[in-house]
């Protein structure tokens, strides 16, 4: 679903990402992990083109979004195809992101009908079985403000899915959230898995790599220093940052 080779990118002279390679196949559900400051985002980011890299390959389900020219520098593809290949993967951030001005449902259905010209009668069914789905469909009119944070997520979540999205990133969901609540925003999620959504998740959640993830990414330094199965990576990490960092985390 995605295939990211050798990505480099820097801010100024701040080298972030230092050839960082990933291939997420589709159904799998990966998850990224690593210190603040690694690249976690910034490598989300670059994939649905938000950042662009300065060298490197995306390809999103075989359509190429930037690869290097004869320079070794990395050149994109126009803008057109740039937004076809963004409209395949939803992306749910940290901060929610809601438009505070707008219901839930308004919230949902404005992104489908603005950008894919979808009809109002058309999405506003599909809109309440996603809040359905995401156990929210009473809050339907209510506005952001009236929302817990766990349920402002679930409804990014739904807002996010009703773009249709063959690939979801998620940047750290609950970290946000009060520790109460990041367990509906994360039960949202496993049932994404269990739908077989092919889902890559930056998390500090180390229950849910563990038992939602088919593997595990650690990240240190703009690099990834191990991957593994969410098994073998929790049972047995490798090197010794990683070691460092779950003894930390757990
Ligand atoms: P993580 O998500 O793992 O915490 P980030 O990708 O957010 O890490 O950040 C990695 C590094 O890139 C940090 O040093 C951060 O300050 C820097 N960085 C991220 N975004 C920007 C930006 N837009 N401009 C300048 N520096 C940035
Ligand atoms: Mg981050």
């Amino acid at each position: 679903m995605i295939s990211a080779q050798a990505i480099h990118k820097a801010f100024g002279g701040n080298e972030v990402l230092r050839g960082v390679s990933l291939d997420l196949m589709r159904g799998e559900v990966v998850a990224v992990i690593g210190p603040s400051g690694s690249g976690k985002s910034t490598f989300l980011r670059c994939l649905n083109h938000l950042e662009t890299i300065d060298s490197g390959t995306v390809i999103v389900e075989g359509e190429v979004l930037a690869q290097n020219d004869a320079s070794g520098k990395a050149q994109y593809v126009s803008d057109a195809q740039i937004r076809k290949i963004g409209h395949k993967m939803g992306m749910v951030f940290q901060s929610f992101n809601l438009f505070p001005h707008l219901t839930v449902l308004e919230n949902i259905i404005e992104a489908p009908m603005l950008v894919q010209k979808i009809k109002r009668s058309e999405i506003v069914p599909k809109a309440e079985a996603l809040l359905k789905k995401v156990g929210l469909l009473e809050k339907r009119d209510a506005y952001p403000n009236r929302l817990s944070g766990g349920q402002k997520q679930r409804v990014a979540i739904a807002r996010a899915l009703a773009m249709d999205p063959d690939i979801m990133l998620f940047d750290e969901p609950t970290s946000a959230l009060d520790p109460e609540l990041t367990g509906e925003v994360l039960r949202t999620m496993r049932e994404l898995a269990q739908d077989r959504m092919t889902m890559l998740v930056v998390t500090h959640e180390m229950g849910f790599a563990r038992e939602v993830a088919n593997r595990v990414i650690f990240m240190d330094g703009g690099n990834i220093v191990e991957q593994a199965t969410a098994e073998a990576f929790f049972a047995n990490p490798q090197h010794e940052r990683t070691q460092a960092f779950l003894q930390n985390m757990l």
